[in-house]
């Protein structure tokens, strides 16, 4: 590990280094500060690759100004909250909100108040894994929202407010704002936890969100491949940077059982996001397989844990809840 940073000293300045790791031979080197010597990357990738051992070499720019929690940012305040934890990933379907919405039925099954909040203003996919696709929003004095209530669990999304058919920049702009209202304005009572579906990715809303949240900690999914843990290391130092805790990484689509001949088959690759978990001193908090049912059960309104609760992937789900409740 020394050794791949000092090379990578050879190329960059060291206070910008800030993560040199190796992935069972993908070396994933993290720089800040470094976008204008992007150039210089190939000649290190290319070194790298010269060790033993060494089959693939990344190099992940961070941005340039470190954001930093300012204390006199005002915290948006939402009643009768105890525990907010935010589930998020480094980039689109790997299964972030399949993992959100079960993991909020598993905590409720555990025998909490749970509630889930769908901020993922890119694909807001609550509505439809909640069976609340088309029904908007009630209020009863033209204030308060009055949440989604189904599986026992409480529900809102951001996509009640902002159309899936409005453009991407807009909902952009939009969306810190009308998030902020739909968590303060809605009348959730009393919750012992909220579960949040942050959008993918590391920008400037995931990071607003952070910083106007009081959040317990962050769950990060990522699937085993390399393409999706690279983008998952860079969420964690993002949240590490913010002084936001990773409660842990979950391992979607982790593995396939053959419907027919039960062979264990490794589609996107075996434990890489375990691995990951494990360089980085992180939880490790388990693996979810890919399997058929986990969509179509989402896709028709039941999520798994709900439609099937004595399935063996409701009891990893369940089990990656009781982890996460050990840590709150
Ligand atoms: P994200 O929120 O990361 O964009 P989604 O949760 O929307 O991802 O999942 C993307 C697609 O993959 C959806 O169709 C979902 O039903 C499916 N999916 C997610 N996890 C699994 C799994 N473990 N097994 C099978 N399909 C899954």
């Amino acid at each position: 590990m020394e050794n791949i940073a000092r090379i990578a000293q050879k190329y960059f300045a060291p206070e910008s280094i800030k993560s040199a790791q190796n992935f069972n031979g993908h070396i994933i080197i993290t720089l800040e500060n470094e976008e204008e010597n992007a150039s210089k990357a190939d000649a290190l990738k290319a070194e790298l690759l010269g060790l033993e051992n060494i089959q693939k070499a990344s190099v992940i720019f961070t941005k340039k100004k470190a954001p930093q929690l300012s204390p006199d940012i005002e915290k948006w305040k939402i009643k009768g909250i105890k525990h907010i934890i935010g589930v998020a990933s480094g980039k689109g379907g790997v299964g972030k909100s399949t993992t959100a919405v079960n993991l909020a039925l598993a905590l409720a099954d555990l025998g909490k108040k749970v509630a889930i909040f769908d901020a993922d203003i890119y694909g807001p996919s609550l509505p439809t894994m909640l069976s609340f696709e088309n029904t908007p929003p009630t209020s009863y004095d033209g204030k308060i929202f009055e949440p989604f209530e189904n599986f026992g669990i409480k529900a809102m999304s951001i996509g009640s407010l902002i159309d899936r058919d409005t453009p991407l920049i807009w909902r952009g702009s939009k969306a810190c704002g009308a998030i902020e209202q739909m968590l303060t304005e809605t009348n959730w009572g009393e919750i012992d936890v909220m579960v949040i579906d942050m959008p993918p990715g590391t920008g400037d809303i995931q990071i607003t969100l952070s910083q106007r949240l009081d959040f317990d900690g962050i769950v990060i999914v990522s699937t085993p491949q390399d393409i999706a843990l690279i983008d998952a290391v860079k969420g964690v130092n993002m949240f590490e940077k913010i002084n936001v805790k990773i409660l842990g990484i979950v391992q979607n689509m982790a593995y396939y059982i053959c419907p027919h001949c039960g062979q264990k088959s490794y589609i996107f690759g075996q434990n890489g996001a375990r691995q990951t978990a494990q360089k980085m001193a992180i939880r490790f908090l388990g693996d979810i397989p890919l399997e058929q049912s986990i969509r179509t059960f989402s896709d028709e309104g039941t999520p798994i844990v709900a439609a099937l609760p004595d399935s063996q992937s409701a009891k990893s789900y369940r089990q990656i809840g009781a982890k996460i409740l050990q840590n709150l």
